[in-house]
């Protein structure tokens, strides 16, 4: 069993769409990024490759390479499953927390769950996600942005032993 644990946080901005776990949800500001700025995909992503032992999301998919571009984050996602497969890794399970003064998140977790699970191609049952506001305090308070920390849990088995 490996573990690994991942945070991402980005800027709320006018004129961008708000991405979250994939789903687009009405709100007058969007997050900051290179790409659809999705932090909790992006914390997904972060925990999936420190589990793994191969670095972070920047290493991979850096935000000076032009064809990360707006790119959609659950296709980043998409790519870290490959990698999952090629080094014998199955996924045992998700947890995700997001900090989020506004809007409100919860409406939006069962498809935001669905999203993942496809792109993953893991059970429902495995993805945990949670929203929290940070209390009015601080950025995150404030509304200036949002934030979100996972951790995964992976199985990997030895070459030796695949079939
Ligand atoms: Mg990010």
């Amino acid at each position: 069993m490996q573990i690994g644990i991942g945070y991402d946080l980005h800027k709320l901005v006018k004129g961008r769409r708000l991405i979250l776990g994939g789903v687009e949800i009405p709100y007058p500001q969007g997050l900051l990024a290179h790409s659809d700025g999705d932090v909790l995909v992006h914390s997904i992503i972060d925990a999936l490759l420190g589990a793994l032992g191969e670095g972070d999301i920047g290493q991979h998919f850096p935000d000076t390479d032009e064809q990360y571009k707006d790119i959609k984050s659950l296709i980043l996602l998409g790519k870290v499953k490959e990698m999952l497969k090629k080094k014998g890794a199955e996924i045992g399970n998700i947890d995700a927390t997001v900090l989020a003064e506004r809007p409100k998140i919860a409406p939006y977790v069962k498809e935001m769950k669905e999203n993942i699970s496809r792109t993953l191609k893991i059970e429902k049952e495995k993805i945990n996600i949670k929203a929290k506001t940070n209390e009015g305090l601080g950025f995150i308070g404030k509304g200036e942005g949002i934030a979100a920390l996972a951790v995964v849990s992976l199985k990997v088995v030895e070459k030796w032993k695949r079939r």
